[in-house]
């Protein structure tokens, strides 16, 4: 995979919310080609993977909770600079301290419970997607 993706998961929330279709519009807008995507479940234990680096902090467990409750959505992304770039369209974490305008401005409602992820790294960008997509299924 080249420098120029990111990974996404669009998170328990936003599909609950019924919001799948209004933010791939928003990253699609953004100039962003989805280059894989699909509807999934992450199970405990890939939760706990996933979020490893936090396996201290206090809201470990509701973090693995809520990522686990229900389907996520987890896309590759293609633009130049795609991880800041993208990093910028989803706003900080806590929606609270969002720009007007980015994804989590616009749909999240919590610190925890924050619409979507952003790869930080080119590096994890790349574990991430091969953590949930086949050569094949990435364009
Ligand atoms: P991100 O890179 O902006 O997603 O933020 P982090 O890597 O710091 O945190 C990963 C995820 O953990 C966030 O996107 C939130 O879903 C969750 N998280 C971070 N801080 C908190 C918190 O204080 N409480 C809860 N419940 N979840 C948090």
């Amino acid at each position: 995979m080249t420098t120029n993706r990111t990974f996404t998961m669009l998170k328990p929330d936003s599909i609950e919310k019924g919001n799948i279709g209004a933010i791939l519009e928003k990253i699609s807008a953004s100039g962003f080609k989805i280059v894989a995507l699909k509807l999934t479940r992450l199970s405990k234990a890939e939760a706990e993977s996933f979020y490893a680096v936090h396996n201290e902090r206090p809201f470990f467990g509701e973090l693995v909770e809520f990522m686990t409750r229900g389907a996520i959505v987890a896309a590759v992304l293609e633009k130049e600079n795609a991880v800041e770039d993208f990093r910028t369209l989803i706003g900080a974490t806590n929606p609270a301290d969002a720009a007007e305008g980015t994804i989590r401005k616009m749909f999240a409602d919590s610190m925890g419970e924050n619409a979507v992820h952003g790869s930080d790294s080119d590096e994890n960008a790349k574990l991430e997607a091969e953590f949930h997509f086949s050569g094949r299924e990435m364009f």
